[in-house]
């Protein structure tokens, strides 16, 4: 796996499980999203009654499940987990729905990924807090309504666009979740660090903050690798100079990108004078699969303004250019 890829194996998840803010007040950034939710959260309480359903949308490792948890966390109530590939069949959904306790939160991750009539299932006991269990089979089978304690969906997905309409709209709160700015990620850093048992220097987080590709989990991540450093190779210090010199071993330069970032921007350049170049041509030039180069490297260059898509293939921007300090072909040389 790659030390900059913004999703977690089960492993990694564990590991980040100590670094969760647990309370609202506790969660760094996304400044909008945490006003709005709390003033859900915190009129739900006031009225005693259970707050609309949530629905978070973003991008991995940027906090859909710490946010969940907080959810449960700030109601007073317990976190019931699940995600859109685990549940196979409805009746796996409605086996969930039944054993639900009143106020409880059911967090669904990856939401866009739950099967047809799963998602029709929840439409109705998101709604009318009611399941519809078969009983039988073919032209016997009957449907006994059963109603359910009232709770809150919480729903994470990637990619809010995917999700039908009649389910989006069974939402009444959706918040965004939104890449982190620098000065925010240094904050998660610091924040980490105290929770690790480790002390940092101001210019080794503003380092690492720098290189974490506005993203937490990415930031924890890189902050482990750096304690390594210097507990292996330095005096213990994490400072700049352990920041700087474990980033070098991991090979994740001054902007986040890592050797297969660097190769695609270094071939779209020498070998092909910045484009436009086709994707399969580019990544055959750099060995790798098209997809991948097309899921992994090129969305994080596209972000940051270094590639640009274009109906003759891929180019490279002077920003590029710049990263890696060569100098674009001047246009009127033939
Ligand atoms: P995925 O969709 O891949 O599950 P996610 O969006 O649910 O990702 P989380 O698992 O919530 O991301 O967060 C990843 C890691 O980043 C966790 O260790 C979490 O503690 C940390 N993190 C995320 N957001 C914040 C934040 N705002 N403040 C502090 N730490 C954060």
């Amino acid at each position: 796996e790659r030390i900059v890829t913004s999703t977690a194996d089960d492993l990694e998840r564990a590991a980040e499980a100590a670094l969760r803010p647990r309370r609202l007040e506790e969660f760094v950034g996304q400044l909008v999203v945490r006003d709005q939710l709390s003033l859900v959260l915190q009129a739900a309480v006031a009225r005693g009654a259970t707050p609309d359903h949530v629905l978070l949308s973003g991008p991995p490792g940027l906090g859909k499940t710490t946010l969940a948890m907080i959810i449960a966390a700030e109601l007073g109530t317990s976190l019931r987990v699940t995600s859109g590939p685990a549940i196979q069949h409805a009746g796996d959904l409605a086996a969930v729905l039944s054993s639900l306790e009143e106020g409880e939160v059911l967090f669904i991750d990856e939401i866009h990924r739950l099967a047809r009539p799963a998602e029709e299932l929840l439409y109705v006991a998101m709604e009318d807090f009611r399941v519809d269990v078969v009983v039988g089979k073919g032209a016997g089978a009957s449907a006994i309504p059963l109603s359910l304690p009232p709770f809150t969906v919480v729903g994470a997905t990637t990619r809010a666009g995917l999700l039908p309409a009649p389910l989006r709209d069974r939402f009444g709160f959706t918040g965004h979740l939104d890449f982190y700015s620098a000065e925010e990620l240094e904050r998660v850093i610091i924040r980490s660090a105290g929770l690790l048992g480790v002390e940092i220097k101001h210019a080794a987080a503003h380092e690492i903050s720098g290189r974490s590709r506005g993203t937490p989990r990415i930031a924890n991540r890189l902050l482990r690798r750096v304690r390594d450093w210097a507990q292996v190779r330095g005096d213990g210090t994490m400072d700049l100079r352990a920041a700087r010199a474990a980033l070098e071993v991991y090979e994740v330069d001054e902007l986040g990108l890592d050797r297969l970032d660097r190769a695609v921007l270094g071939a779209l350049c020498t070998r092909f004078g910045g484009g436009p170049v086709g994707l399969s041509t580019l990544a055959v030039t750099v060995g790798e699969e098209s997809e991948t180069v097309e899921t992994v490297a090129e969305p994080f260059l596209v972000r940051e303004g270094l590639i640009g898509r274009t109906p003759r293939g891929r180019v490279a921007t002077p920003a590029a250019w710049a990263h890696l300090g060569l100098t674009p072909p001047d246009p009127l040389t033939p």
